[in-house]
């Protein structure tokens, strides 16, 4: 896609958030059925790796290593947000219908059965379990060397795409080593240490010192070390698009003091966008016969759930299908490339009734975090702004009062699981406030992870969430941890 026509996708994604996804273009590049000698793809693997192999280090390097290898994590994004996807789709397919090799994780973190999105990620970078609420460390705290640490050490050009911030929890546990998830000015200072060659996502605040606003301590200001570590540092689309055609050697490109925006706040338009951010990262990794390896993580399911924002989620679901589109034609079109797609767990027990009926839903859908912006439990005129709002929704004397015994931080989730329900979305009942910190309502089931490319029969089975980063090193020639 050229940078105008994206441009105007973004425009039009903006004013009419469904517009988008019904004028996709037509799949061009076709997939063989079944994959064999000559084809790009690599045939898959005839013998399946025994769930155990992996822990006992018998993972052996494959011949002719992938060399562009992407990992990419879907947070919070479980099967039903894949049903999600396909059924607001105008093709009833979604890019991962169409990755050939499909395989069945079992996320359970050391303890329990639930993880978040901290030990998720630690046990996809660092090939062991990690506990919940903590990045790329052991129970005891010590650091454990991620996939991204042991790729660089081994020439690999290294990056890291997210449209969360650099500092959250997924990010985070490729390149920094801390005992609570919440202590970001830590990560990010990890993260400049790390020397990564390319790092696109928001959270400048973390970045800048407390005298210019920033979470860091008096003086240290870590976009001017990095500039002085050879970054180019951005923090504009175009920026960004210039540090590419520049051909810059590393670039940190921070674009948004927190997360990056959600697609219905008006600042999204200024972009960068996930897919734009993805095909910055692979032009300038790409540039380096070394190979690479590229975590993007497609990280605001989860929020988006949490907050029971469906509207929201499917304009995230729209852009994480461009990013993957965009990383498909780039896997497909080389022998030497491997995608790899993974949720790290699920949220908020998405699932999708009897009644969802995605037209109903394209028409009445409105991101019901920002309606809560304009609305509030107290108003007056509640029930009269619901019934404008929503035409054909019913909204009973116990809706209203249920909504109006929010408090104010509540109010946005108490509207979002009530509105969305009656669009034919379920979730897990209706919690509380939040506490912090832990996984209180994500859930354990397994996950679906879909691989395409170089050795992707590594990939099918049955495997536990850590052994995946040792088997992308299998497939890069090496063996981890
Ligand atoms: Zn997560």
């Amino acid at each position: 896609m050229n940078h105008l026509s994206r441009l105007l996708a973004v425009v039009a994604l903006s004013l009419l958030p469904f517009l988008g996804l019904a004028q996709e273009p037509a799949v061009t590049v076709p997939l063989p059925a079944t994959p064999g000698p000559g084809d790009l793809i690599t045939p898959v693997n005839p013998e399946p790796i025994p769930i155990d192999e992996a822990l006992r280090g018998r993972l052996r390097p494959l011949g002719k290593p992938a060399r562009k290898v992407i990992l990419v994590i879907l947070d919070g994004l479980a099967a039903s947000g894949l049903t999600f996807a396909r059924a607001l789709s105008p093709r009833e397919s979604i890019e991962l219908d169409r990755f050939p090799v499909v395989g069945r994780v079992i996320n359970k973190p050391p303890r329990g059965e639930v993880n978040d999105s901290a030990g998720a990620a630690s046990a996809l970078a660092t090939g062991y379990p990690g506990p919940i609420t903590r990045v790329a460390v052991d129970e005891l705290g010590r650091p454990r060397r991620t996939i991204l640490e042991e790729a660089k050490a081994r020439g690999f050009k290294v990056g890291l795409v997210s449209d969360t911030r650099l500092t959250h929890a997924t990010p985070a546990a490729f390149g920094s080593h801390v005992t609570d998830r919440e202590n970001e000015p830590e990560i990010a200072r990890h993260l400049m240490q790390s020397g990564f060659d390319l790092m696109l996502s928001g959270g400048l605040q973390y970045f800048l010192p407390a005298e210019e606003g920033g979470q860091q301590p008096q003086g240290r200001h870590l976009l001017a070390e990095a500039a002085r570590a050879g970054y180019t540092v951005v923090k504009t689309r175009a920026d960004l698009a210039q540090a590419v055609s520049r051909n810059a050697e590393r670039v940190l490109g921070l674009f948004a003091p927190s997360f990056l925006p959600y697609t219905y706040e008006p600042s999204f338009r200024q972009g960068p966008t996930l897919a734009e951010m993805t095909a910055a990262a692979l032009a300038t990794l790409d540039r380096h016969p070394q190979g690479f390896l590229l975590m993007v993580e497609a990280g605001k399911f989860d929020p988006c759930l949490h907050q029971y924002d469906a509207a929201e989620l499917a304009a995230q679901v729209r852009e994480s299908e461009l990013a993957l589109r965009a990383i498909a034609d780039f896997v497909r079109t080389r022998s030497d490339a491997l995608v790899v797609v993974v949720p790290d767990h699920g949220t908020s027990g998405l699932a999708i009734v009897e009644s969802f009926d995605p037209e109903k839903f394209r028409r009445l859908a409105t991101s019901t975090r920002l309606l809560a912006d304009r609305l509030a439990a107290t108003s007056p005129d509640l029930a009269a702004q619901l019934a404008a709002t929503f035409p054909g929704l019913t909204f009973t004397a116990a809706d209203l009062a249920f909504l109006r015994g929010a408090t104010a931080k509540d109010f946005p989730h108490r509207l979002g699981w009530m509105v969305n329900r009656k669009l034919g979305l379920e979730f897990l009942p209706y919690l509380r406030e939040f506490p912090k910190g832990n996984a209180y309502d994500h859930t354990g089931e397994d996950q679906f992870l879909h691989a395409l490319g170089a050795h992707q029969g590594l990939f099918g089975g049955v495997m536990r969430q850590w052994e995946i980063p040792r088997r992308l090193a299998a497939a890069m020639g090496f063996v981890f941890p």
